[in-house]
C-alpha cells in the first residue's frame, strides 16, 4: 500500500509519472543532471490530464516532501495561493502579449521561498505569435530558477521556437476500465456508474467524474445523444441545431452567473462602494465595464467548448453506428442506445456514416475558427440529417 502523492489521479501515466520524479530527485541533490530541465511541454488529448500532470509537478518542486499531496505548500499550489506557483488560464480565445508581458514582470523576482518558481500555462496553443516570442525570451533566459510548464493538445500546437527549448511529455489516454476503477476506489461512486461514466467519456477523467456526479448533466447529455435521432428532413436539422446552440448557452450561463456576480462584488468592494468622491466612482465603472467584458468574452469561449464537447459526444453515436456496420456490436461507447443505433445503422450506409462523422470534426474545427455557432451547427446538422 503506497501512501498519497500528487501523481495518484494520472491514471494510466506511469511513464510521465516515472519521469517527473526523476527531475525532482535531480533538484534535490543540488547538482547540475540530464533530469531536470528549466522548460517542459506537456500534450494529451483532452482530458487525459495534461494540466493536472503539470499542476502535480509544480507541486512537487515546491513540495518539502517531493510531492505528497498534503502538505500547506502542495494544498496551496492546487488553491493558486502558492507564492511562487502561477497558473495561467486563459478564459478569452488567446493569450495576448500584454498578458505574457504582465507574466513575466511578476515572475522576475527569485522565489519568495528560496527553491523554484513555477509557471503552469494550461493552453500554451493558445498564445499569440507575438505572445510566443515574448515568452521565448524568459524561456531562454539562462540561470534563474523559473521552471516553465506548459500545456497543449499536439505538440504541432506550440510554436516550433518554444517546443525546440522545450522537454516534450506525451500523455496516453487511459484505458476506460482504469478510469472505472478510479472512480470506484477513490470517489466511492458505484459500478454501474463507474462503468457508464468512464465508457462515455472515453478516458476522460475529469469529465468521467463530473458526469458521475451530476445528474443534471447526465440528463443533458441523454437529450444530447437522442438528437441524431430526431434527424429526418431539413426542418428537424434546424430545430436540432437550435435546442442544441441552446442547451450549450444555458450551460454556460448557469455556470458564469454566480461567478461573474461574485467577481463584480469583489471589486466593488476592493473600490470602496458607496464611497463618495468622482474620482473613486468613475475608476470603479470603468473597471467594472473592463470586467463585463472580460466576462462576455469568457461566456463566448464556455458556449464554443459546451458545443465542442456535445459535438465530440454525438460523434459517438455515429462512431458507434459505424461499428455495428463493420459488424463488431460488442465495442459500443453508448450501450444504452443499442436498439436504435442498430436500427439505424441497418437503415444507412457506411460511406456516409464516414461522412457524417467527417462533417462534425470539420464543424468542430470552424467553431475553433470563430465561425459563427448556430450557422455551423445549422449546416452540419442538415448533413447529418440526409
Ligand atoms: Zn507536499
Amino acid at each position: 500500500m503506497s501512501t498519497a502523492s500528487v501523481y495518484d489521479d494520472l491514471v494510466g501515466q506511469e511513464h510521465i509519472v516515472e519521469v517527473l520524479r526523476r527531475a525532482v530527485a535531480a533538484t534535490r541533490s543540488g547538482e547540475e543532471s540530464q533530469e531536470m530541465t528549466h522548460a517542459w511541454v506537456f500534450t494529451g488529448p483532452p482530458g487525459s490530464g495534461r494540466s493536472s500532470a503539470a499542476m502535480a509537478f509544480a507541486q512537487a518542486l515546491v513540495c518539502p516532501k517531493d510531492g505528497c499531496a498534503s502538505c500547506n505548500a502542495c494544498r496551496s499550489v492546487l488553491n493558486g495561493a502558492h507564492p511562487d506557483v502561477e497558473t495561467i488560464r486563459t478564459e478569452g480565445l488567446s493569450i495576448k502579449i500584454d498578458e505574457v508581458r504582465e507574466l513575466l514582470a511578476r515572475v522576475a523576482w527569485a522565489p519568495s521561498m528560496g527553491g523554484w518558481r513555477v509557471v503552469v500555462m494550461e493552453d500554451a496553443d493558445r498564445l499569440t505569435e507575438s505572445a510566443a516570442n515574448a515568452l521565448l525570451k524568459a524561456i531562454e533566459e539562462p540561470g534563474n530558477r523559473t521552471v516553465w510548464l506548459l500545456c497543449a493538445p499536439t505538440l504541432h500546437d506550440v510554436l516550433p521556437t518554444i517546443r525546440s527549448r522545450c522537454r516534450h511529455l506525451q500523455l496516453v489516454t487511459p484505458s476506460t476500465a482504469a478510469v472505472a476503477q478510479v472512480l470506484q476506489n477513490r470517489d466511492g461512486i458505484s459500478a454501474q456508474m463507474a462503468d457508464f461514466a468512464a465508457r462515455v467519456s472515453q478516458g476522460h477523467i475529469g469529465r468521467a467524474r463530473y458526469l458521475a456526479n451530476n445528474e443534471s448533466v447526465r440528463n443533458t447529455r441523454t437529450t444530447i445523444m437522442k438528437l441524431p435521432l430526431t434527424l429526418k428532413g431539413i426542418s428537424s436539422a434546424f430545430a436540432a441545431a437550435q435546442s442544441l446552440v441552446d442547451l450549450a448557452t444555458d450551460q454556460a450561463n448557469i455556470s458564469a452567473e454566480e461567478r461573474n456576480q461574485s467577481e463584480i462584488d469583489d471589486l466593488s468592494l476592493a473600490y470602496g462602494k458607496g464611497a463618495t468622491g468622482r474620482g473613486m466612482a468613475t475608476g470603479a465603472s470603468k473597471a467594472i465595464k473592463e470586467l463585463e467584458k472580460e466576462q462576455k468574452t469568457r461566456s463566448t469561449r464556455m458556449v464554443r467548448d459546451g458545443l465542442d464537447a456535445a459535438l465530440l459526444d454525438i460523434a459517438t453515436f455515429y462512431r458507434d453506428v459505424m461499428m455495428v456496420q463493420a459488424g463488431a456490436h460488442d465495442a459500443l461507447i453508448n450501450k444504452e442506445l443499442e436498439n436504435q443505433i442498430t436500427t439505424y445503422a441497418a437503415a444507412t450506409k457506411p460511406h456516409t456514416t464516414i461522412n457524417k462523422i467527417n462533417a462534425i470534426m470539420d464543424a468542430r474545427t470552424n467553431l475553433g475558427h470563430n465561425a459563427a455557432p448556430l450557422l455551423t451547427i445549422e449546416a452540419l446538422m442538415c448533413v447529418l440529417a440526409r
